[in-house]
């Protein structure tokens, strides 16, 4: 069974959360402090963590900056709908997911899948991947829809390779700035919508409603996962 950690200091969301989690084979562990929960991740230690950003010794974000010091572990952010640029900061520090409160347990377990996909994926570094029509191959940087291969320019397939290598996951602006115009380059949100248009020009059924290349609005971008 999967270990989990939920560090919330909402007792009421602890008890409605704990019987869905166990319900879904997650060995559920709480704690309410961000210091309890360092102390548990590294002396513990658990296959993700579920974190309230609003903690009452201190603030969630701290707990993800400290923890990525050390640990890959996967964390998803519970955090409040409007708080947009605590989102953004939470995922800039190494969050790899959120989900918004109130929230629907279906939405928290296919968070929860995605990120053991995503850390499975990384043990198992493998050079195919596939979602839906879509089919990367990361080897000889082939991409095709429906075995119909697709020419790129290389900041297209920079911007699909790295949603691929989130599926499932959001991908901040920052975050795809980084890795498609490089490290410290300034680039406009513009920029990158442009880029995501083109993309999806080339790999949407219909662009204008896209199945692959999903905006969150104001945060960035995601790749469906085969199951949503
Ligand atoms: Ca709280």
């Amino acid at each position: 069974m999967a270990r989990l950690l939920l560090v919330e200091d909402e007792p009421a969301l602890i008890r409605s959360l704990t019987p869905a989690l166990k319900a879904e084979d997650w060995t559920v562990t709480a704690r309410e402090t961000g210091g309890e929960a360092m102390t548990f991740i590294s002396q513990e230690g658990c296959d993700v963590v579920l974190l309230d950003l609003g903690l009452p010794d201190m603030d969630g974000k701290e707990v993800i900056a400290r923890v990525r010091e050390w640990s890959e572990v996967p964390i998803i952010v519970l955090s409040a709908r409007h708080q947009e640029a605590e989102k953004i900061a939470a995922l800039d520090l190494g969050a790899d997911d959120f989900v918004n409160k109130p929230f629907a347990v279906g939405e928290l377990m296919a968070r929860l899948r995605a990120v053991m996909r995503g850390r499975e994926r990384r043990f198992q570094s493998q050079s195919r991947f596939s979602v839906g029509p879509l089919a990367i191959d990361f080897l000889t940087r082939i991409v095709s829809i429906e075995g119909q291969e697709i020419h790129l320019t290389r900041r297209e397939y920079d911007l699909v390779r790295t949603l691929a290598r989130h599926v499932g996951l959001i991908v901040t602006h920052r975050q795809l700035a980084a890795s498609v115009w490089g490290a410290g380059a300034a680039v406009e949100q513009q920029a990158i919508r442009v880029l995501v248009a083109q993309t999806r020009q080339k790999l949407e059924a219909d662009p204008a409603r896209p199945r692959l290349i999903l905006t969150e609005q104001g945060l960035g971008y995601r790749l469906r996962e085969p199951s949503d």
